[in-house]
Parts: C-alpha cells; structure tokens; sequence
C-alpha cells in the first residue's frame, strides 16, 4: 500500500507554475507514491503527466478540478479516476473553456476601464502562453506589473467581488457536472470545503444535494485548511458517510506555504478515498 497521496495540484495547462512533466518530477522528489493532476476545468496536461509518471514509477490518477455552480455560489469539485476522453466531460469541458475565455477578456476590460490598466488581455495570454484562462494569471500579471506587492492583494484589491476586476461567474451546472464526472467512472470530492463562505447549515445542505448526485468525497486535509478545519471536515465527513481525500492544491515553488506531497495525515476514523483503489 503506498502511503504517501497527494490527490489535488496544478500545472501549466491551467494555473499552476510548473509543466505537468515538472510537477510529476517534484512529486518523485518529494516521495510523492500516488499523485492526482486536477486542473481547473482541464485535462489537457494529463497525457504528458502520465508518460513522466510511468518514467519515475509514481501512480498518475487521472483528475479534474471541476468549477461548479450551487445556489449562485461556485463550488469545486475535484474529480478522480476520471475517463478523459468520455463524451459528455470532455463537451462539458470545452464549454466551460470557452467561458473562461470570454471571462477572461471581459476581467481585463474592467481592469482596463475601471482601475486604468492597460495592456491586460495581452499580459495574461502571454503569462497564460495561451491555455485555459484563471483568475491567478490575473494575479500575477497585477503582481508583475507592480500594482500589487502580492497575490492575495491582487484578488483582495482587484479580483474578488465587488472590486474592478470582478465578474460573477456562472459555472458548469452543480448536478450535470457531478454527471459528467460519475458517469465518467470518476469518483467526485468536493474540494477545500472550508474555504467556501458558507453557514455550517449550508454546507449540510450542500453535501446532501452532492450526496443525491453522486458525490462519494469530501477533501479533508487541504494545503489550505488549518488543523482545525481539517477536524471539522474529518467529523463531518464521518457524519455524512463521505470518503476523505487529501490535497494540496500546490500551484508551484512561488507559492512557499503550500509543498507538494507535505501533508498532515488523516484523522482517525476517517475512510480515505484510496480505501478500495486496486
Ligand atoms: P478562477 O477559477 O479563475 O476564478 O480562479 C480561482 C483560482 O484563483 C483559485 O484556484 C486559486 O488558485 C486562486 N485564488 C483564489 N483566491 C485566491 C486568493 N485569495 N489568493 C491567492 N489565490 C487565490
Ligand atoms: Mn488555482
Ligand atoms: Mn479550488
Ligand atoms: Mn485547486
């Protein structure tokens, strides 16, 4: 059984630093045995994943970080296991770039004509090198450009709501993309689930509909919970009968609070995702 899982990181085909072939090389060096690729809303980098994986004996699970739409709020929802080639995921994910396309052009027309910066849609394409459109190359651009001194200021000055740069988003719908993930044979977890701005009743709520569509997960030590939190997510997911999963969501070596494969165990009790992997 391996013992070391990393089951959430990002490489270049969306908004991490480090190529899918680089990343699966840090993960060897890091000891990571069992690593998950999951994108934003792609899995365009699994291919070149898979062929590094196989070259530094680590176990590549095919994943997804899918945006969702639930009650005007947008969720992610990390997939595993997943078939990339399976019809309905792979038009649902076509779709979905296309919209993070026109996103991304109408975030940099109000940062244009709202906060007076100019030159932002070519910045973020080249920061980008022209593939799927996140709000972190936003981020960075902003940071390079000098009008923030760091990432978190970016979304907090530009890029959250109710800033210049805000656009409110509307995702793949919750239910069809839970669809396209089971359907797809992958096993659906609902990611970072602390970091939503949600009552505690919501979040029950929430879990109950994702339950009824097919979710199996839920990511209980996230590189962005704290010990705390992760508890919280460990009582509940016992409570609820979810699988707990286990990420960083490493999006690169700038990002120094977050280590690919660094992570704290899981609580006692809880049943990992892996649990009945072959
Ligand atoms: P998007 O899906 O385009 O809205 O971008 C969301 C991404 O932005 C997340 O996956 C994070 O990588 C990043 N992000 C969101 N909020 C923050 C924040 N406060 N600080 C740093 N990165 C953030
Ligand atoms: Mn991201
Ligand atoms: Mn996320
Ligand atoms: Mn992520």
């Amino acid at each position: 059984m391996p013992t070391s899982y990393d089951l959430h990181c990002h490489s270049t085909a969306s908004d991490g630093t480090l190529s899918p072939k680089a990343l699966i090389q840090h993960a060897a060096n890091q000891n990571v045995e069992v690593i998950a690729l999951t994108d934003h809303d792609t899995v365009a980098g699994l291919d070149e994943a898979r062929v590094e994986a196989q070259q530094q004996g680590i176990r590549l699970i095919n994943g997804l970080e899918l945006s969702v739409s639930w009650n005007n709020q947008t969720l992610h929802i990390v997939a595993l296991g997943i078939d990339p080639q399976y019809p309905a995921l792979r038009d649902g994910l076509n779709a979905l770039q296309r919209y993070r396309q026109q996103r991304g052009e109408e975030i940099a027309a109000r940062l244009e004509k709202r906060a007076n910066i100019p030159g932002v849609l070519a910045g973020v394409t080249e920061l980008a090198k022209g593939k799927l459109l996140s709000r972190t190359h936003f981020a960075r651009f902003l940071l390079e450009q000098g009008h923030v001194k760091g990432m978190q200021e970016a979304f907090t000055r530009y890029l959250k709501r109710g800033k210049p740069g805000y656009v409110s988003s509307k995702w793949a719908d919750f239910e069809e993309g839970l669809k396209w993930i089971t359907d797809s044979g992958g096993q659906a977890v609902v990611a970072h689930p602390a970091r939503y701005s949600m009552t505690a009743t919501k979040r029950r709520k929430m879990l109950g509909e994702f339950i009824e569509c097919g979710g199996v997960g839920l990511e209980v030590v996230s590189g962005s919970h704290s010990k705390g939190e992760s508890h919280t997510m460990a009582n509940l997911a016992k409570q609820l009968g979810l699988l707990a999963s286990v990420g960083s969501d490493y999006h690169g070596p700038e990002n120094r609070w977050v280590e690919l494969g660094r992570l704290a165990p899981l609580p006692d009790g809880c049943t990992p995702i892996w649990h009945d992997w072959e």
